[in-house]
């Protein structure tokens, strides 16, 4: 597999209908939306990126992404160790309206609309920014049963309809 240029910029379609692969990875300092969420520098960003199409004819992106990264515990405001696995599909529409046709189910896959200039690095942060845990806080956290957390809402509560929306519309 030859090495992808750091960040890097595909067709969609062409790479779906070559049935191209990619993988690399990021420190995760160079996720800046991601990086604004998180507690510090520390960690890294994988990614491997597949293209098919499936049995309709359809094209799509298998994006797999693992992630070790550091949140901020709610409750001791220390860092918290995350570990994060994502396995989506993405299926390419030609334009948005192709998109909102669809019908919309919880279980199928996202549809992206494939410019032909996909930055992959969005892409994975995309699906970083939705598996984030909306409140990350240590198993055994020292402040527990001193502080009980003040509240559940979190920064990261409704960010995932914001995402959902800025696909979708
Ligand atoms: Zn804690």
């Amino acid at each position: 597999m030859p090495q992808p240029p750091r960040f890097p910029i595909i067709d969609g379609f062409e790479f779906a209908g070559a049935a191209s692969r990619m993988r690399g990875s990021w420190p995760v300092g160079e996720l800046p939306r991601l990086r604004e969420l998180l507690h510090d520098d520390a960690g890294s960003v994988e990614y491997e990126l597949r293209g098919a199409s499936d049995a309709l004819g359809r094209y799509n992106l298998g994006l797999r992404v693992e992630a070790r990264l550091r949140l901020t515990c709610r409750r001791c405001l220390e860092a918290v160790g995350v570990h994060l696995h994502e396995d989506v599909t993405l299926w390419l529409a030609r334009s948005q309206g192709e998109i909102d046709a669809q019908p919309l189910t919880a279980e199928g896959p996202d549809g992206i609309v494939a410019a032909k200039d996909l930055a992959v690095r969005d892409l994975v942060e995309d699906q970083l920014l939705l598996a984030l845990p909306y409140a990350p806080w240590h198993e055994n956290c020292s402040a527990q049963g001193r502080t009980a957390p003040v509240e559940r809402q979190t920064p990261f509560a409704g960010l995932r309809s914001m995402l959902r929306s800025r696909n979708r519309h």
